[in-house]
């Protein structure tokens, strides 16, 4: 797989950002059982240290969350991780995500060689995400709406992940499911939440599993600028 990224210098880091500090994430990620290749390779090339306030970057190759304001985080790595090992497994072209943020989750789903089609309510996040994703030369199509409607106009999609947590799936996500496709989304309340895979089978039933257990930020309606 070869990484589509332009790298500028700011992109290459040094410091607590070099390749060193980034490949010893890779390697700790891989022994907290993260087995697909080109999701750690992925996570190697992705700058993460350009997705948040400067002030953090010393941080950004530290498996954690970190803020990334309006009370919203940039998820944990593993969690990154292991979401988009879950997605892959049904080898999707066409993703969807819900919950911008950063934008992080999707650059390294763009890596990934996916279509990705993502959708934030804060308009504010969404516009700074747009702006790290054009200059690392991603192309990832964004739109500023409530993401429990989905994106109808673009899907079926091959998979879709929800980057913030909900009481229940969203029946308008399950609905823009392709065939075939799976759905990861964390699903539960602030107090206990678990990582959950849907998957849509060929007869169109559905198959729920819990993957691991996880903390989201809430998945909320309506928008904001
Ligand atoms: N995937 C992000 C993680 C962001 S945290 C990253 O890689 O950085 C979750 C994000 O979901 C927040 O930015 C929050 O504003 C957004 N969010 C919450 N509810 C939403 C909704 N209904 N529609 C779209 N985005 C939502």
């Amino acid at each position: 797989m070869t990484p589509r990224l332009r790298l500028q210098p700011e992109a290459v880091g040094m410091g607590m950002t070099s390749q060193r500090v980034r490949d010893r994430l890779v390697d700790r990620l891989r022994e907290s059982g993260i087995r697909n290749e080109n999701v750690l390779n992925a996570i190697r090339v992705v700058p993460r240290h350009l997705f948040v306030d400067e002030a953090l970057a010393t941080r950004a190759y530290e498996d954690t969350a970190l803020p990334i304001g309006h009370s919203q985080t940039i998820s944990q790595p593993w969690v990154v991780a292991r979401m988009t090992e879950a997605l892959l497994e049904t080898a999707p072209k066409k993703v969807l995500e819900i919950g911008t943020g950063s934008g992080y989750q999707a650059a390294v789903l763009a890596v990934l060689g996916l279509e990705v089609h993502t959708v934030e309510r804060i308009g504010d996040l969404l516009r700074q995400a747009r702006k790290r994703l054009r200059q690392l030369g991603m192309n990832v199509r964004s739109k500023h709406d409530d993401g429990r409607i989905g994106w109808p106009e673009h899907g079926p999609y091959d998979g879709i992940l929800v980057t913030a947590a909900a009481p229940a799936l969203v029946h308008a996500l399950i609905d823009q499911l392709a065939v075939g496709g799976s759905l990861i989304a964390p699903v539960g309340g602030p107090a206990s939440q678990s990582l959950v895979r849907l998957s849509k089978r060929d007869d169109g039933s559905v198959h729920e599993e819990t993957l691991a257990p996880v903390v989201f930020v809430p998945l909320l309606s309506g928008t904001l600028d």
